[in-house]
């Protein structure tokens, strides 16, 4: 053992660490923009990065957009081009998982917006998409008779704007055929904080509420499980000593950086704060020292004085 410590990559140390590194995972929300608005120096530090000759990837817990979408965002925001392939959201993530799960033909019953069906026709897994309408009788014990679709075999649950509680009573009717049926979700994001310390609920409400009414428990596609970083080691040649994650929550973020052998870094620019950080790493609980980073910035812009030549 011992202890991790999070020290500030700044100086010497940064061209060190950026140096020894061939790949480059970034967080979105939190670390290169908040919403729709790039944060100052980001795009230049990833400009800076590309142009040194780094892989780029990008890891997002968000389900609510495609591939494609965070590429087009990206560039609308100066970053440098990426493509679709360099896009690891938890909508492709889940849609990949199924794809090697679910024996051919079997179909996914979805709680999600209209991102997890693109991601789920693109890579060839059958799909309902519930509406709301269509219900059997007007009380919540008629529902109980709404026509089932034989060939589901998984439910999946993501960010779902017009989540209810007859898509809740169908998702448990199907994952009451037992085993049989998976129950995935994209992430457990309890929150997503917006400016001013206001918050919405997460995609993690939904999931808890299918589990509790299901008695079992989801596999996660998204951040802190592993799966999210084996689907960007499995589509590139990645080496984790030589990849750093980057990313501004600990408990999704850093974990997985951290669980995976990579390099974490830490931006101050989303939902952590340093006194957390030091909490974590005075404590001797195993399960908290790794949500301790091995570094961290106020911001990425920060790496800008190490990526000049
Ligand atoms: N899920 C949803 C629906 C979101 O809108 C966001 C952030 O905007 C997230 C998850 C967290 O995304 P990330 O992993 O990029 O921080
Ligand atoms: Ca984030």
């Amino acid at each position: 053992g011992g202890r991790r410590r999070c020290r500030r990559l700044e100086g010497e140390a940064a061209r060190a660490v950026l140096g020894a590194a061939d790949t480059l995972l970034f967080d979105c929300d939190g670390v290169l923009w908040r919403g729709e608005a790039a944060l100052g120096g980001a795009a230049a530090a990833l400009g800076r990065l590309a142009a040194a000759g780094k892989r780029l990837c990008y890891v997002t817990n968000n389900s609510s957009r495609t591939r494609q979408a965070y590429g087009e965002k990206l560039r609308r925001l100066g970053f440098p081009p990426a493509t679709p392939r360099h896009v690891f959201g938890s909508a492709y993530c889940a849609a990949r998982f199924l794809r090697q799960a679910l024996p051919p033909g079997a179909a996914a019953y979805v709680l999600g917006g209209p991102a997890l069906a693109a991601e789920l026709r693109e890579a060839g897994v059958p799909h309902l998409e519930p509406g709301p309408a269509a219900l059997p009788g007007p009380a919540p014990a008629d529902w109980a008779r709404a026509p089932l679709d034989p060939a589901v075999r998984a439910v999946l649950v993501g960010f779902d704007e017009h989540f209810s509680y007859a898509k809740l009573c169908q998702a448990l009717r199907y994952l009451l055929r037992g085993p049989d049926c998976l129950l995935v979700a994209t992430n457990r994001d309890h929150r997503l904080p917006l400016e001013g310390g206001a918050a919405i609920p997460g995609t993690g409400c939904l999931v808890k509420a299918v589990e509790t009414a299901a008695e079992r428990e989801a596999f996660i596609v998204g951040k802190p499980n592993r799966y999210m970083f084996d689907c960007v080691a499995s589509e590139f040649d990645i080496d984790p000593a030589r990849t750093i994650m980057v990313g501004d929550r600990l408990d999704t973020d850093i974990l997985m950086g951290n669980t995976c052998g990579l390099t974490t870094l830490l931006t101050l620019t989303g939902v952590t704060t340093l006194e957390e950080v030091k909490g974590h790493e005075e404590s001797d609980c195993p399960a908290r020292q790794s949500l301790v980073p091995d570094y961290y910035v106020d911001s990425i812009a920060d790496l800008l004085p190490a990526l000049e030549d």
